[in-house]
Formats: C-alpha cells, structure tokens, sequence
C-alpha cells in the first residue's frame, strides 16, 4: 500500500502569494493571466474571493492581467489555497514570470500557450524581472504598441481548435523581434527563440534594477537576437467597444470589473454554453492590455453588458478617460481620481485625446499611448479642461 501524500498547506503550494504588495487600502495579490487568456468559471471564481476577502472589485491593469486588492494581510490561507487551485498563480518562484501579453485573436492561442508553457518550464527563467513584458501579436497588432521587451509576431491560426489540436499547429513561420531587430524561425521554435532573447538579457545585465532590454547599454543589445535583421515594427489601434465580428469588445470602465459585470458575462458566456449543450463556463474571456474584455459569440449582447457596467459602445466616454487608484486606495495622494473620472465623463470629449486622472508624477496605469494627465484635478471641471491643455 502506498504512503498517501500529505495535502499541501496553502503556504507550502504558493509561497509567491505570502509576500503580497502591501498598500493603504491592504494586501494586494496580482494573478497571472497568461495572454490575458481566462475562462468565464475562472472569472467567477475569482469575483467570488473577492467579495470575501476584499474590495470586492476585480481591477484589470495595463498590461492585459488582474489583481485582487484590499486583502488582509497575511493573506488567508484559504484564499491562497483557492488562488493556486485556480492555477493563476503557477509556482512561488515564477511569481514574477507573469508578463504575457496578447493580441486578443484565438489564432494566437498556441503562441500564447507556447510561450507560457515554456517559460514555466526554465526555473531560470525565474529571475526576469516583473516589468519584463513578452508580446504574442498578429501582424500590425495593437498589442505591439505596447512596452514589450520581445515580440512573436505571426498570422493568426484561420480557426479557433482546440487545445490540443493547437499545439499540433504550430505550422508556417513566426518572427521573433527585440530591440528593433526580428529573426523569422518556424512558428514552433518562435517560443524557444523568444526565450533565448530574454536568457541573454538575464546574461547581460548586471543588476537586478536592469529590468527591461532597453535598459542596458548599447554594446550589450547587439547579441540579443543573433542573425537579427532591422524591423520597424507597425502597430495598429486597440480594439474599439462594440462588436467585433461574432465578437464582442467590452470596455472595463476605470478598470474595475464589478461583481455585476461579472455576472453579466457569467449569463452570456452561459447562455451561449447552454445553447451548445455544454454545462460547463469554459468559455474563452480574453482580458485586454486596454482594459477590456474580449468575449466570444457576444456580438449581439452589447445591451445586456452594458446594463451589466460595460461600455460597449465606441463613442463611449471612458475610450478616453482613465485613473490611476488615487485615494483612498493609495497613500501617495488625498485626491479622489476615479470618483472625479466619474464626475468628468459625462463632459469629456470623446473625440478628443485620451487624458488619465492620477494622484502624483507617478502616473500608474497610464495608457501606453499618446494622452494628456489631469494631475491632482480638484473637480472634474480641471479634468474636462486637461484634456485638452495638456494634450
Ligand atoms: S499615480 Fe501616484 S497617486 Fe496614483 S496610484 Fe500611482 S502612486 Fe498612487
């Protein structure tokens, strides 16, 4: 008869989970969402350990992934338990090695996977800071504009197939880009390539404050991706709110998505199931690094979403108005920014340039494009009027 195995504890299983962030308004966990890529059963889950341990809002950053925040600290061990059931936070030491972003395509699926799959696979991997961002992008994404480090840049798979299937796919050819220079490789070694580029960086720099390539010095760039030829890399537009093909695009107004508007994915992603006779919430949610959502099949229920909290329109106020936490989430400030978003967007010109709220010079969670900043606005008259001032 074998030994059972003794159950892990919650601390022994997530170890990277014990030293949350720790800010004014309590613990906050930051969970890895690879690609942005997560099922709508995750996604209720996850609203559910909110609403029991913290500030029941889920906030959705910049860089496509979510954090869980107003937790106690130390964090609960059934709530580390239930994270690392969920898998969203895969090993203590890759806590960091979470900095996946994607183009929201279902054709970049096994890309995403690949890459993911491969940098769990290297505990050396480990050591990349938590600000080194990997890109996974369709020719002329929008992902691309945004601050990577290394891009797989590769056409899109014609037919979202399953897992399985996926990795079979790995066919044609990808380019694997750094520091303005791309290699073309088979689509199934563009991970490992990839990878290699971010091992040399490791390899070159020389403190762990070094946390992009940009960071180190010209003459130790130039070995990063060997054979590398120049590339300008073209970058489109984010999505806009609304549908998109059979899909829909679901704005997360200031990043926050309520227990409401999960629930209102959890009903369309299940209706949507029930009419395919599945009884499970598998359905692919693809958190964007513009603070969206991306949810399949949901073209037509732009309404319900929107009741939901959603903005699912394009000429929405908040596809140009942005806040960083500000008070009393975060201590550096007095300044209320996301209640004065509140307050502005009814006035903001929505066909005017993109102006984030924030509390201090910090600026955190600005968008990665060209905005104006409404800096400690004392009404949402100053934000209306930094719109266009600082522009
Ligand atoms: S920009 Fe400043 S005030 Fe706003 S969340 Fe960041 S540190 Fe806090």
């Amino acid at each position: 008869m074998s030994t059972p195995t003794p159950s892990r504890s919650g601390a022994d299983r997530c170890p990277g989970l014990l030293t949350p962030f720790v800010s004014a308004d309590g613990a906050m966990v930051r969970l890895r969402v690879p690609g942005g890529r997560v099922d709508a059963a995750s996604l209720l889950e996850i609203s559910s350990l909110a609403s029991r341990f913290g500030n029941p809002d889920i906030t959705v950053t910049s860089r496509g992934s979510l954090q869980l925040r107003g937790l106690p600290d130390p964090l609960p061990r059934e709530l580390i338990t239930a994270i690392d059931d969920l898998g969203l936070v895969p090993s203590g030491p890759h806590d960091k090695a979470r900095n996946i972003v994607g183009d929201p395509h279902a054709g970049l699926d096994d890309l995403v996977t690949a890459l993911d799959e491969e940098l769990l696979a290297d505990p050396g991997l480990a050591e990349l800071p938590g600000r080194f961002l990997l890109a996974v992008a369709s020719p002329d994404g929008p992902v691309l504009a945004e601050p990577w480090d290394v891009a797989v840049i590769a056409p899109p798979l014609p037919e979202p197939t399953l897992p399985e299937v996926r990795r079979r796919s790995l066919e044609g050819t990808a380019q694997v880009v750094a520091d303005g220079r791309a290699v073309t490789v088979s689509r199934a070694r563009a991970a490992a390539t990839a990878l290699d580029v971010a091992r040399r960086f490791l390899a070159a720099r020389t403190d762990t404050r070094t946390w992009n390539l940009r960071d180190l010095p010209d003459e130790d760039r130039g070995d990063l991706l060997p054979g590398g030829s120049p590339f300008d890399v073209v970058a489109g537009d984010p999505p806009e709110p609304g549908p998109a093909g059979d899909d829909l695009v679901a704005l997360v107004p200031l990043g926050l998505l309520t227990p409401a508007m999960v629930e209102g994915l959890r009903e369309v992603a299940g209706s949507r199931e029930s009419s395919q006779g599945s009884s499970h919430l598998d359905q692919r949610i693809v958190v964007t690094p513009w603070r969206s959502v991306v949810v399949p099949g949901a073209a037509g229920r732009a309404e319900e979403l929107a009741a939901a909290g959603f903005a699912t329109a394009a000429d929405s106020p908040w596809t140009v108005l942005t806040a960083c936490a500000g008070a009393p989430s975060c201590g550096r400030t007095t300044t209320r920014t996301r209640d004065l978003a509140r307050e502005a967007a009814p006035f903001v010109d929505v066909a005017g340039p993109a102006v984030h709220v924030i509390g201090c010079e910090r600026s955190c969670g600005h968008p990665a494009r060209a905005h104006a900043t409404a800096l400690n606005p004392t009404n949402a008259a100053d934000v209306v009027a930094a719109q266009h001032e600082k522009a």
